[in-house]
């Protein structure tokens, strides 16, 4: 090996510098365009279904989309399959389970002047959140175009200047490398964190064998509620997911001290919290047709001794994207069955699945009911003989051959297995917290009234009894007394732990 000639030296240093140079210079540039092209992602996100990546401060993280591939996502982000395989560690690619997290490489570390996408969440103000970023409340305002503080609501999407003050932001997650040994109770432990949600934010089982070398998402819980401005005794207030949207359900979860009661209420509808894992957890359902726009939460908090916090919150409701049907019912099939049996039967219904047992039973992404196809999705506007559009449908339809079995898509108790007149051989499960589901149209009921089932158990098969013109399953859930997305839950982990 020949010594290194000092001209080669020489000119690769001026080629360095001419690049870092460049990239200096192309500063102001680059940024106005990341700017114009995060508006144009924020503004599309309004008007699609598009799901948004979690954006953890600094590290993108994206939730796995039914049918979605590694392919798609690794195009969608700009890098490859090698990358992200890589990057998480995945032993098969093709095996991406609805909901899994996925670190996106290459989009990691927090840079100075780079603008991201934040969605403002409980208590968050304009200084909490330029705290959070290093930035500032001035920037924030500008790029944003604020004007008062008090002007901001849970869901809105705000663009940061990261590192606007100057210094970098801190990250708020960070990443472990399984070593030999390590499990996650000792991982939650290590780093502080529930280990639930430890195990959540990797999509892991409990008692999931750790694989050595597997890189973990470790969430930061000293990092909760450390940058929001909520009245005492409240540490921190999570909703979840955001933007809230008609016709889906949210959850609310608020970290305070234990023996509190705690009532809400949104849409002139209470929201019931009750303690559970240490938290305080209620599961709103949001109407199909509560119009679009800025809602208030009311929270009233009172101790032992009666002392009352009352808090205010405003959240955004966007709009679900529902399309329109016409339905044409022949003269002949009007009214097969006479109006009082039909509000006889809905006031029960309604009054089943408007309870409230507060032992939640569900955990995490629920299974699918049915392996048959979705052919009627929940919300869709519906017009009879050319009514208004003034209903909706209220669940998610599969089709399927008759005498398919039907599953328990999460754990809970049986809280009505009979024939119905409208809805034919019915079962409705309870599964806590205000969370039912129902079955209609089914052949045959496998189950009865107060049965504990769990996850994938059959409790029925695919029929057409009741008023229906052919075989299919008719899924309905109930959130808070309100008819709501059961798909959501296929796709969302809504979870009782903190
Ligand atoms: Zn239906």
């Amino acid at each position: 090996m020949s010594p290194p000639n000092p001209l080669n030296i020489l000119l690769r240093h001026i080629r360095l510098s001419w690049i870092v140079l460049m990239w200096e210079m192309c500063w102001p540039l680059k940024a106005r365009m990341i700017l114009v092209i995060l508006m144009l992602v924020s503004v599309g996100t309004v008007f699609s279904q598009e799901p948004v990546p979690t954006e953890t401060s600094g590290i993108t993280i994206h939730v796995v989309q039914r049918d979605e591939t590694l392919s798609q996502i690794a195009l969608r982000y700009g890098t490859t399959i090698a990358a992200i395989t890589t990057a998480n560690s995945l032993l098969n690619p093709d095996n991406l389970q609805i909901g899994q997290r996925l670190i996106i490489p290459g989009t990691q570390a927090a840079t100075p002047g780079m603008i991201v996408p934040h969605i403002v969440q409980p208590g968050e103000t304009l200084s909490t959140i330029a705290a959070r970023y290093n930035s500032t409340v001035e920037s924030l305002s500008e790029v944003n175009k604020i004007a008062g503080l008090g002007s901001l609501y849970a869901g809105q999407t705000l663009l940061v200047t990261q590192g606007a003050s100057g210094t970098l932001p801190p990250d708020k997650i960070s990443l472990h490398i399984v070593q030999a040994g390590d499990n996650l109770m000792r991982l939650a432990a290590q780093y502080q964190t529930p280990v639930l949600r430890l195990a959540q934010t990797n999509h892991l089982t409990m008692n999931a064998p750790l694989q050595v070398g597997q890189m973990l998402i470790v969430p930061d819980s000293a990092a909760a509620g450390q940058f929001v401005n909520l009245p005492n005794p409240i540490r921190d207030f999570q909703l979840g997911p955001l933007p809230a949207v008609q016709g889906k359900t949210l959850s609310a979860r608020i970290f305070a001290p234990a023996g509190l009661t705690i009532t809400g209420e949104i849409f002139d509808r209470p929201v019931t919290f009750s303690p559970v894992n240490g938290i305080y957890l209620a599961m709103v359902g949001i109407h199909a047709f509560t119009e679009p726009g800025i809602y208030e939460l009311h929270l009233s908090l009172t101790d032992e001794a009666g002392v009352l916090v009352a808090y205010e919150l405003r959240i955004k409701i966007e709009d679900g994207g529902y399309s329109r049907e016409d339905i044409n019912v022949p003269p002949e099939q009007e009214n097969l069955l006479a109006p009082e049996v039909v509000q006889a039967e809905l006031d029960r219904v309604t009054a089943i699945m408007s309870g409230f047992n507060p032992q939640p039973a569900f955990n995490g992404l629920m299974g699918l009911p049915s392996t048959g196809r979705v052919t009627s999705q929940f919300g869709t506007r519906r017009s009879y003989n050319g009514s208004p559009y003034n209903s909706f449908h209220g669940g998610a339809d599969f089709g399927g051959l008759p005498g398919s079995l039907i599953l328990a898509p999460a754990d809970g108790v049986i809280v009505l297995a009979e024939p119905l007149n409208v809805r034919g051989n019915a079962v409705i499960i309870d599964h806590g917290m205000g969370v039912y589901t129902g079955y209609w149209h089914q052949s045959e009921i496998y189950v009865q009234a107060g049965q504990k089932v769990t996850r994938g158990d059959v409790i029925g098969a695919v029929g057409s009894t009741g008023l229906s013109t052919g075989a299919h399953l008719h899924w309905e859930m109930w959130v808070s007394g309100v008819q709501v997305d059961p798909l959501q839950w296929l796709t969302y982990p809504f979870t009782p732990e903190g």
